[in-house]
């Protein structure tokens, strides 16, 4: 499969990728983008162009209508895509659509409807549970019963460059007497995996494990920024709140299930077995090379093929209950980190709570991000024929807090 567009030798943005996108030429006018080479095609102007039935599902400004399409579309749209660009009939209509990919701004690609992130690692599970409960089990007796999760703040969450600045609250360590308010000086990411449905599931009703693909539309990089010393005081007894909710950054490019065929892998062997709920025959797991960099500097590579639970598991389970679910409603997988020390997701783990800084190459150590510190994640993903597709990025630079 050769396109008529000269695409690079070693593009991780190949034909068989094609992640979608919104972005704008800085003419205030938004556009469903496809990724592909060097370029972005205008996805809903060469539909347009070439007369495609779906063109209006491409329109913009938001991948909306295309999510809440459903499967069948999905594939419709993306043989559409390969054939505009490998067969040369179409090279006349579609390639005046094609914009450099350095040319264009990344918006958030859909509206985050609902938003929950899991817990699914067991290696970040089990570390968090050795640093902030060194006298308990490390893990909770739940967690190989069940994807542990916890609502987040959809409205929280943007896209990939956009500055998070440092969040204020109340903390309170084991010594203090009191609690104290201020900016948060334990703050930290966690480099993790996104996906988002397409297709949900009415309140009453819930989805099958073996139905994931005809639910969720693609998956994405995720950075659940977290305040450690105000998650470690508020989150007993309910979870996560303030300080996981100031923000979480996404990846522009969105890459389709489909484009995803090559890397599934076997998850980690489950044991005790699921519940009959959790159990899937043709597992979900993800082979995704995913690597942390922190002002430019690699600082970890989680393997996500490692994870204890997978996406299709998530689901299944946030809708066990009948809960519904929806366009644009998204999840996050939990940090991802394998059992390597440089394979840890998260500054909590990699400097061990704070006790084993990481040394950068100027000479400077971190435990917990500074302000003006850039996190990027990336990741890649095998194709076929040993072919190589990639997630792009999710940036972000930690700016000072609010008056300080
Ligand atoms: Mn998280």
């Amino acid at each position: 499969m050769t396109s008529w567009l000269d695409l690079p030798e070693d593009t991780l943005f190949g034909l068989h990728n094609l992640p979608y996108g919104v972005v704008d030429t800085g003419d205030g006018r938004c556009w469903v983008g496809v990724a592909v080479g060097d370029h972005v095609l205008d996805a809903g102007a060469a539909a347009s162009a070439v007369g495609a039935p779906f063109a209006h599902l491409l329109a913009g400004p938001l991948l909306d209508p295309l999510l809440a399409a459903g499967r069948p579309v999905w594939r419709q749209v993306r043989t559409a895509l390969t054939e505009w660009l490998t067969d040369p009939a179409f090279e006349g209509r579609v390639r005046p659509h094609l914009h450099p990919r350095a040319a264009v701004t990344p918006h958030l690609p859909f509206t985050v409807c609902d938003y929950v992130d899991f817990y699914a690692s067991e290696q970040h599970a089990t570390n968090v549970g050795r640093i902030l409960r060194p006298d308990s089990a490390p893990l909770t007796p739940n967690w190989k019963h069940l994807p542990i999760g916890y609502h987040g703040r959809s409205r929280s969450v943007v896209v990939s460059g956009t500055d998070v600045v440092r969040p204020c609250g109340q903390r309170k360590g084991p010594a203090d007497p009191a609690p104290v308010f201020g900016p948060s000086v334990r703050l930290d990411i966690e480099a993790e995996v996104g996906f988002v449905v397409g297709v949900g599931s009415p309140m009453g009703s819930s989805i099958a494990v073996a139905d994931f693909a005809e639910h969720v539309f693609g998956a994405f990089l995720l950075n659940d920024w977290s305040a450690r010393d105000l998650q470690a005081w508020e989150y007993v007894p309910l979870g996560p709140f303030l300080g996981k909710s100031f923000a979480t950054s996404v990846s522009p490019w969105v890459v389709p299930l489909d484009a995803l065929d090559a890397a599934r892998v076997d998850p980690p062997a489950r044991d005790p077995e699921p519940l009959p709920y959790l159990r899937d025959a043709e597992p979900w797991g993800l082979d995704l090379a995913l690597e942390v960099r922190l002002d430019g500097h690699t600082i970890a590579r989680p393997p996500f093929s490692t994870m204890y639970w997978t996406p299709a598991q998530m689901l299944a389970h946030t809708t066990v209950n009948g809960a519904p679910t929806g366009t644009g409603d998204m999840y996050g997988s939990g940090t991802v980190s394998g059992p390597d020390r440089d394979q840890r997701g998260s500054l909590l783990e990699l400097s061990w709570g704070g006790t084993e800084p990481i040394a950068l190459p100027d000479g400077t150590t971190r435990t917990f991000l500074e302000d003006g510190d850039t996190v990027t994640l990336t990741a890649t993903a095998p194709g076929p024929a040993g072919t190589r597709i990639g997630f792009g990025e999710v940036t972000g630079t930690v700016r000072p807090a609010a008056g300080g």
